[in-house]
């Protein structure tokens, strides 16, 4: 007699995500919405390196400076020298691009 019907069964859980399918400055409104709060090194980096991409040299100004973000050269968000040193200023599509995926909204939270 054979009995061997029941097979190990294993359901996989699949986290269905979303398409993001949105434009980026939706994306950041919403973050910013959820994060009101800027990094106190933001507005210093802007005056020190002025409201500018470092990277597609797309100027900014007040009515579109949120694009604008702060991307921390050694990686290391903590490490925030007065000088700006390890501050550039990136668009968020560069700074997007500079860490080429998933990393920004990682950012914008933190
Ligand atoms: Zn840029
Ligand atoms: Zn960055």
């Amino acid at each position: 007699m054979m009995s061997g019907s029941y097979k190990g069964r294993h359901k996989l859980q699949r986290l269905q995500k979303p398409q993001s399918n949105r434009p980026v400055e939706d994306v950041v409104k919403e973050l910013q919405q959820k994060q009101p709060r800027h990094p106190p090194y933001r507005e210093q980096s802007f005056k020190i390196h002025g409201l500018i991409c470092a990277k597609c040299a797309r100027e900014f100004d007040e009515s579109n400076k949120h694009l604008l973000t702060v991307h921390h050269k050694d990686g290391n968000h903590h490490n925030n020298p007065s000088n700006g040193s390890n501050w550039e200023n990136l668009c968020v599509y560069c700074h997007d691009d500079e860490h080429s995926r998933g990393m920004l909204g990682d950012y914008l939270s933190s």
